[in-house]
């Protein structure tokens, strides 16, 4: 597994130039605008959600339609240059250097259409999960979506995709049926079962070398969901994570719960209850009836905890559960995979958020997997299931950069103390940083998509997060 740690190349500040005939060129071709170093709008264009990562493309396009996507990807080529493709930035630490591409924020292709009739809808590139809970839920219907509404609905299902609904209804990669997309040639695609499977393939869970304008994804008939946080304070930790992994033992896959250790921050955009306070919290989603739930929390209730926010809510409300900051925030984490939810397992978690060496961060989750993402239930996408029990996510807030190092140092070291817990591979959205190609993906479908790579863009046109190598 690779640990090394590297500034991300995105901040690389010596881009190219495009030339002024060509860039007068693309700009006279597109609906949408050009915008260069130097224009007003550049700092706000480059500008990451990831607020650690300064990005300096050649340029920044925003694309009004498909037809501007592949002017751009033919205009990069014609110019020996490369096309990224970025929604919000949440991964803009996972790219390397922009210092010969054109920065393409999806941001305008932002169409959602709900099909009930077929519980599926189509997304354009530029749509957060946010509005497609919002816009699925007024039909009855559930998206597969992250704890985060904010990330992007594109990037977060084609790199796999977990959140409340994962251990019942697996990865969001398996959720898509079909993305509309430009290849590295300017070609517009369908890609489905039937059409170019080789890149359906790859694009779920891997990389496909294209740029997604739109996907067509399934919904699902989700309506009765309780989900909330219990918190308790930090001398309850060891016991409150034994207690939980009691429980979640049998739990049924409908329920989806984390255990985390809060250090909430002395600041305003803290709700006053909770400011400068440390505590532990058990996070979870049961899709149920109220009383149902009610009796399959029963045991945690029963350890008596200070806060009890979880209420019946309509799946679009799962968003807010988590707390994830709903403006971009320069956050630092780190992600380690576990094998299984042992008392082992969960005493070297203990150990390591309760370290002295943790102060730094914010908060140090584990996730209970399991259920639909177990081997055997995805799709037949390149990585449609994870391979281990546990997923534990240590980050913190780096207001300065001075807090830049401390917050590293502490979150790297939660995941050296659980190394010995841990299985062969990371999970792809949780590797906010560059990460070896094998430290995702198995030989063979390592090979496979550089294979389906080579094939498609030969002169890697197309510059995504986390590249294959
Ligand atoms: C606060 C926060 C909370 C998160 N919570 C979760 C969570 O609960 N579950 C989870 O699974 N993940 C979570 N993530 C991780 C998130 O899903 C990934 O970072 C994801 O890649 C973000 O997608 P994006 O489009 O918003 O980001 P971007 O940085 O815009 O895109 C990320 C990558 O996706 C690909 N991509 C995006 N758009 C296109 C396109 N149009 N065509 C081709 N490729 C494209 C590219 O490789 C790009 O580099 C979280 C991240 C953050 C920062």
């Amino acid at each position: 597994m690779n640990t090394s740690d590297t500034t991300p190349d995105a901040s690389d500040t010596s881009a190219a130039i495009l030339p002024g005939e060509h860039l007068h060129a693309l700009r006279s071709a597109l609906h949408g605008p050009v915008i260069l170093p130097g224009d007003p709008e550049w700092d706000d264009a480059r500008r990451a959600w990831q607020l650690l990562v300064d990005q300096y493309p050649v340029a920044v396009v925003v694309p009004a339609d498909v037809d501007d996507v592949v002017a751009t990807v033919l205009a990069a080529r014609k110019h020996g240059l490369r096309v990224a493709p970025q929604s919000t930035g949440h991964a803009a630490g996972t790219i390397d250097s922009l210092a010969d591409t054109i920065l393409l924020r999806t941001s305008a292709l932002d169409s959602v259409e709900i099909r009930p009739a077929t519980a599926s809808a189509r997304v354009g590139a530029g749509v957060s999960l946010g509005t497609v809970a919002d816009a699925a839920a007024q039909h009855g219907l559930a998206v597969v979506a992250g704890m985060a509404p904010s990330v992007g609905a594109v990037g977060f299902a084609l790199g796999g995709g977990l959140g409340w609904l994962a251990r019942s209804h697996g990865l969001a990669a398996n959720s898509i049926l079909a993305l509309e997309a430009v290849d590295a040639h300017g070609r517009v695609l369908r890609i489905d079962e039937t059409h170019h499977a080789d890149l359906f393939w790859a694009a779920r869970g891997g990389v496909a070398p294209v740029i997604v304008t739109a996907i067509e994804i399934r919904l699902f008939p989700v309506t009765e969901v309780s989900a909330g946080a219990l918190m308790w304070p930090l001398e309850r930790a060891a016991d409150v994570a034994h207690a939980w992994r009691e429980w979640i033992d049998g739990i049924p896959e409908s329920v989806t719960s984390l255990a985390r250790v809060l250090r909430y921050p002395a600041i305003p955009e803290i709700p006053e209850f909770l400011r400068g306070r440390s505590v532990v919290a058990v996070e979870a989603a049961v899709q149920a009836d109220a009383a149902t739930a009610d009796a399959l929390l029963a045991p945690l209730r029963a350890l008596a905890p200070e806060i009890d926010t979880i209420h019946p809510m309509s799946p679009a409300e799962l968003g807010a559960v988590h707390g994830d900051p709903p403006q971009p925030a320069p956050a630092r984490g780190e992600a380690i995979l576990l094998s299984e939810i042992s008392a082992a397992s969960v005493d070297a978690f203990m150990d390591a958020a309760l370290a002295p060496s943790s102060a730094p961060l914010l908060s140090i989750e584990l996730r209970h997997l399991g259920g639909a993402l177990r081997a055997g239930s995805g799709t037949g996408g390149a990585v449609s299931t994870i391979d281990g029990e546990g997923l534990v996510f240590a980050v913190g807030i780096v207001p300065v950069p001075e807090a830049h190092e401390p917050v590293r140092a502490a979150a790297l070291e939660v995941v050296h103390r659980l190394r010995p817990h841990a299985a062969p591979r990371l999970v792809r959205n949780f590797a906010e940083r560059p990460v070896a190609a094998s430290d995702l993906y198995d030989e063979p479908t390592l090979a496979r998509l550089r294979d389906i790579a080579a094939a498609w863009d030969p002169d890697r046109v197309i510059h995504v997060g986390h590249p294959l190598g």
